[in-house]
């Protein structure tokens, strides 16, 4: 049943715009390099032949072979990536581990992230994780296991761990999407050089900020930047440790304060994206902002996994607006994350086919064109040599004929003169 629901999960997933676009995307470079390759076997065999092809040509199309080979690694790569920004102990690893539906990442005190983590799909059954500047694959075994191996490593905060997960464990990252949680930006982070190395081919941002106050300078700063160095990137607000906020409102006037500090976080989220970064306008900002809690997420789901109800992981009263709009979120995220992803990823790709095989054709089109002017040309010359011999034959017929004649008319002479002699 399980399986059957995970199918039917995948199947509306907006992520399969993604998985599907990038299959049809490395098809088509599949018959790309086909093509590629017939062409220069083709263009091999006439190498030598009357001249037919000259060896600038031979060259540029086997060096399309290298560039196609070449996109394809990339293409087989290629995949969604959301990283997670906000300060220390907002929640960011737990809103991770809330949509992998899995411990995956340590969290909680002791546990500040202190550098990037980057969790991603992997064939196998068994999580590893790969530290920067290594390709050692350290087994990990659990969520404890795994914080215990980050302390221990001497990182730096812009380095970065790969912790490769089962795929089979989870539908997101069997779909490609990668997950980066980052340092809180409240470490004296070196910006510049977290952007450059970790948010450039990014698709989506996540800022993970604290329901029980407001959005700090910080968090802000990090996101002018990133606004500085990538157009109009894809920012998403969860404003998280939001049943701590909606505790049991008892009262009337506690659950109008809530609303009342709903909206006021609202309107701030809105005017950071919409007015100071620019990056939406203020509808589309409002669609990018949530009130959630990762935590009651994580444990709904855990719950739900082992067969209970969803609602026996709720932390405060309700919790069922805070689910459902946790997986609002995931929705719209998925949606964003796919389509940019397509774009960023796979336009470029997509020109660069067009472009090597719009080239290709044009070459054997040259080709082509050149191989019917030489055989006009051959047979050209084959007629005059025809009309040469022709001609021959004709004045051979005719220099025979008078030949024949002359020599009939000299013997004719010859017997009238040895006739007459005779009778002389
Ligand atoms: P990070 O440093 O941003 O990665 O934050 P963590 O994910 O490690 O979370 C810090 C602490 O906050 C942990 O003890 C979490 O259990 C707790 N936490 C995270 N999300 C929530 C939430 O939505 N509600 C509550 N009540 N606690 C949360």
């Amino acid at each position: 049943k399980q399986s059957r629901t995970n199918d039917i999960r995948t199947e509306n997933s907006p992520l399969q715009i993604f998985v599907k676009a990038k299959k049809k995307i490395n098809d088509i470079f599949l018959e790309i390099d086909d093509y590629v390759d017939d062409t220069v076997r083709f263009i091999d065999s006439l190498k030598d032949d009357h001249k037919i092809i000259a060896q600038e040509e031979v060259q540029k199309v086997e060096a399309y072979k290298d560039k196609v080979q070449g996109i394809r690694y990339v293409l087989k790569r290629d995949h969604m990536k959301v990283a997670f920004f906000g300060r220390t102990s907002n929640g960011k690893s737990t809103v991770i581990n809330a949509m992998l539906r899995d411990k995956i990442l340590p969290s909680g005190i002791g546990h500040t992230t202190n550098c990037f983590l980057q969790v991603e799909g992997s064939d196998g059954e068994e999580p590893y994780l790969i530290t920067e500047g290594s390709d050692i694959k350290q087994p990990v075994q659990s969520v404890g296991q795994l914080g215990h191996a980050l302390c221990k490593e001497k990182l730096c905060e812009s380095n970065l761990v790969r912790i490769f997960w089962p795929k089979s464990k989870c539908l997101l990252l069997r779909d490609d999407v990668v997950f980066v949680d980052s340092p809180g930006v409240d470490v004296t982070p070196n910006l510049d050089e977290w952007i450059d190395k970790h948010c450039l081919d990014a698709d989506v941002f996540v800022l993970v900020a604290n329901a029980e106050s407001t959005l700090m300078l910080a968090e802000k700063n990090f996101f002018h930047k990133v606004s500085t160095k990538l157009s109009k990137p894809n920012i998403f607000i969860l404003n998280n440790r939001w049943d701590a906020s909606a505790s049991e409102p008892e009262f009337l006037d506690e659950l109008d304060e809530q609303k009342e500090v709903r909206a006021q976080h609202q309107d701030r989220a809105v005017d950071f994206l919409a007015r100071e970064l620019r990056v939406y306008n203020t509808k589309d900002a409002e669609e990018r902002v949530f009130f959630v809690s990762a935590k009651e997420t994580l444990q709904a789901r855990l719950k739900e996994q082992k067969g209970e109800s969803a609602h026996s992981g709720a932390l405060a009263e309700g919790f069922q607006n805070r689910y459902f709009e946790f997986q609002d979120f995931e929705r719209k995220f998925e949606e964003c994350i796919s389509k940019s992803a397509v774009k960023t990823k796979f336009e470029q790709h997509t020109q660069r086919g067009k472009h090597i095989s719009t080239e290709i054709r044009q070459t054997l089109n040259e080709i082509l064109d050149r191989t019917q002017k030489m055989k006009a040309e051959q047979m050209n010359a084959q007629k005059e040599v025809r009309d040469k011999l022709n001609f021959t034959e004709q004045q051979l017929i005719l220099l025979t004929q008078e030949m024949k004649d002359k020599i009939h008319r000299m013997v004719e002479d010859v017997e009238q003169r040895v006739s007459k002699a005779l009778n002389e």
